[in-house]
């Protein structure tokens, strides 16, 4: 028979009960006993729902406090010495100490889970002295077995992703750390095997990234370690995200199953069982129910799917699964009342996916005809998306066709550079900031109102136009030479694109986890998108309108919309950036027609969609550039283009950011010390490059000299003529005190570094 599974449940709750509870209980609200009741309820009714709806095979373990890589450090005893530790089980406020920091020690690292907007905190290894603290996964096994009366699958992460994703060692230490590990392991299956577990997914999705030969070896030697010690426990070794690199070797390995992504590097895997066949001795995990978009599956191809790898492997030993966690989709469709119903009608959120399991899967068991209705109606409900006039629009293909067709390119960097000098006759090292300045509780309560209907539209326009002359005025008096209207507008900066183009859909309750209890409610691209109306202009006009200095407009660039929405999936995402970059370049000449001579097109987000595998990233980096060109190349000479990147490590890419050719760009400096000038250095940037002389994260006013100091160490370097200075990011989540405070500051720091080159 085949089964039917998923690699694990989100955490947060169809009405977020997680995220609150979790909130409740930070502050102080909530006894550590009547939370962790609540978090069982919560635990129990995801497990419950998967019982209910038919899953074979229901993850356990895949649950947690905070962050699976942090339970995992936390089970192992790695815990930072500043926390101070003593051996044991790790108490709750050891736990939340090092995702959140303490007042005395500051938190772990948080960095990306591969490529989704996923946080993961950064195990520490330095002086730690790992043992089994307590075994979480036969604990969750447990509870689901007493409770519920489910034979669950308790999820690990696996030893060799775990090293590789921690921190605090040497590369020449790696086989030192997994003969301190490896026994853990083999003690905690050895645990699970005795209480009659059958199935463990262990997760090992560092294994769809380089892996090295050495890395291989060690593989070998895990789980050839763990299969003479366990030798009764099931082991599925699960990958997700993209293709498996090293196929042969790593299906040859000595486990029971090999868990697949046929989504996401689907054609690759496929492509490798049908050439080097699949062990008839191990069982199939097909990972065919895509764990990270959100639309529905079509049935019929995914039947043909399945049926083709039934044939591959036997059906007896096919579980039939999604290509990685839910976590990373929202709770369930069944709570959106304000969709199209087209777009309703096409979408699969996690509850939605079981469902698809379950038929995929009874299809294969009981044939075709046992799901034939529900064939015809997935069909139906595809289609009829597909056919919506929303993803039809001649006019905007045509469009997009036309100006995608050629390269797009602007006068020389030198040329531009000499017009703009003649125009602006701005001091050298011009200061600015990044766009938002700070969104009081009172700007937050005035949107709110004009969004329940409670002020007039034009209540809300007198009160943001209030905000903006408060802040021209500011900015005026701190000194500052370019301004920006303050974004008060806004509340997200692609939220508030989204909302104006056509083709974009907002959920009521679509939220996804991004970092501990922090969840996003990313928007929806489902149609094509276009230009309405203008969406930046009346603020950014009203704002010049009231000081003689220039006024910097402000957008979102069309890949930082992209990576941060849920994307259409009828069409590649290159043609989705292209779209994007159509409508914002109309934005872009809309603001030039009124009078505004310099445009930002932020793209903080371009680093975090960089494929995983590095032969699809030189086309991804060259899209996107081309895609930032078409947004920004149609302005006049004089006209100057900025952008803004922030948290990102962009030495690997300064070629791509070079391409995009943007007169100036600001970069977060602060917080890495400078390192980052150094990479522009090494690369002889040419263009315009705006120095974030102090981090924006913390309410801390920086003192004129240490900004001073971070000036004068870039133009030691650095040719003072393409430098500007401003803030590390926009200011919106500061306080209004702290950011006068720091922004005189800026200006007296630069001043002195004027009078000294
Ligand atoms: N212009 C945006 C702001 O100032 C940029 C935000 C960002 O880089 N994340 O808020
Ligand atoms: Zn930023």
């Amino acid at each position: 028979m085949v089964k039917s599974s998923i690699l694990g449940y989100p955490r947060i709750g169809a009405d977020r009960e997680w995220k609150k509870a979790l909130e409740a209980f930070w502050a102080g609200k909530l006894e550590e006993s009547a939370f962790e009741n609540q978090l069982q309820d919560i635990r129990l009714n995801h497990l419950r729902k998967q019982k209910e709806r038919g899953i074979d095979l229901i993850p356990v373990n895949d649950f947690s406090y905070y962050d699976h890589i942090l339970d995992t450090a936390a089970m192992f005893g790695i815990v930072p010495k500043r926390f101070a530790y003593e051996g044991g089980a790790v108490s709750l406020s050891v736990y939340y100490g090092m995702a959140r920091g303490t007042k005395e020690a500051t938190a772990s690292e948080m960095t990306k889970w591969f490529n989704t907007n996923y946080h993961y905190i950064v195990p520490e290894l330095d002086g730690a002295t790992p043992a089994l603290t307590e075994n979480k996964p036969l604990n969750a096994y447990r509870e689901a077995k007493e409770k519920l009366g489910i034979e669950g699958k308790p999820v690990i992460v696996g030893p060799l992703t775990f090293l590789k994703l921690s921190k605090g060692y040497d590369a020449s230490e790696t086989d030192a750390w997994l003969d301190r590990l490896l026994p853990l392991y083999v003690q905690l299956l050895t645990e699970l095997a005795e209480e009659g577990v059958q199935w463990v997914q262990i997760d090992e999705p560092i294994l769809v990234t380089k892996v090295s030969e050495a890395d291989i070896e060690r593989l070998r030697n895990i789980y050839g370690t763990i299969n003479k010690a366990v030798p009764g426990l099931n082991i599925l070794l699960q990958t997700y995200f993209e293709s498996v690199e090293s196929y042969e070797a790593v299906v040859q390995l000595p486990v029971q199953g090999i868990g697949l992504d046929f989504v996401h590097g689907g054609t690759a895997n496929l492509a490798a069982v049908k050439q080097f066949g699949f062990p008839s001795d191990k069982v199939l995990g097909a990972g065919v129910i895509d764990g990270r978009g959100i639309w529905k599956a079509s049935l019929r191809e995914k039947l043909s799917l399945v049926q083709e790898l039934a044939g591959l492997v036997s059906a007896d030993r096919l579980i039939v699964q999604s290509s990685s966690s839910l976590l990373h989709v929202p709770v369930t469709v069944g709570k959106e009342t304000k969709l199209l119903p087209e777009l309703r009608g096409a979408l699969a959120f996690a509850d939605e996916k079981l469902e698809e399991i379950v038929l995929l899967t009874k299809a294969l068991n009981a044939g075709e005809e046992a799901i034939a209705s529900e064939i015809e109606q997935y069909e139906k409900d595809v289609l009829a998306l597909r056919e919506s006039s929303q993803r039809n629009r001649g006019d905007v293909k045509q469009a997009v066709a036309a100006i995608s067709a050629g390269e797009p390119s602007r006068l020389p960097f030198e040329e531009r550079h000499i017009a703009q000098q003649n125009k602006w006759q701005l001091p050298i090292l011009p200061t600015t900031t990044i766009g938002s300045f700070p969104q009081s509780a009172e700007v937050r309560k005035a949107r709110q109102l004009w969004r329940k209907g409670e002020w007039s539209e034009a209540q809300y326009e007198a009160f943001i136009q209030e905000q903006i002359d408060i802040w021209i005025k500011l900015q005026e008096e701190i000194g500052i030479d370019v301004l920006v209207h303050g974004e008060f507008e806004r509340t997200d900066m692609v939220e508030f694109f989204g909302e104006k183009l056509a083709g974009f859909a907002f959920t009521q309750f679509g939220w996804v986890q991004s970092y501990g209890s922090r969840c996003v409610k990313p928007p929806v691209i489902f149609g094509d998108v276009a230009f309405e109306q203008a969406m930046t202009v009346e603020e950014t006009k009203y704002a010049q309108s009231k000081t003689n200095r220039p006024v910097k407009g402000m957008l979102t660039g069309p890949i930082t919309i992209m990576n941060w929405s849920f994307v259409r999936d009828d069409i590649t995402r290159e043609q989705i950036a292209y779209q994007l970059a159509y409508a914002l370049r109309q934005e872009v000449e809309a603001l030039e027609q009124a009078g505004i001579g310099m445009i930002q097109v932020d793209e903080p987000a371009v680093r975090e969609g960089l494929p995983l595998k590095e032969a699809d990233q030189a086309s991804y980096l060259a899209w996107s550039v081309k895609a930032f060109r078409l947004t920004t190349a149609t302005v006049q000479p004089e006209t100057q283009i900025h952008t803004h990147m922030c948290y990102c490590e962009f030495h690997d890419m300064i070629g791509s950011i070079e391409a995009m050719d943007a007169d100036v760009i600001s970069i977060e400096t602060s917080r890495s010390h400078g390192e980052l000038i150094h990479s522009f250095e090494e690369n002889t940037y040419k263009l315009g490059i705006g120095l974030g002389v102090y981090d924006i994260h913390s309410p801390r006013v920086p003192g004129v000299e240490e900004m001073t100091n971070m000036i004068d160490r870039a133009l030691r370097v650095l040719d003072p003529k393409l430098f500007w200075i401003n803030p590390d990011c926009g200011l919106k989540t500061r306080g209004q005190e702290e950011t006068v405070a720091s922004l005189r500051n800026m200006v007296e720091a630069t001043q002195i570094a004027r009078n000294k080159h």
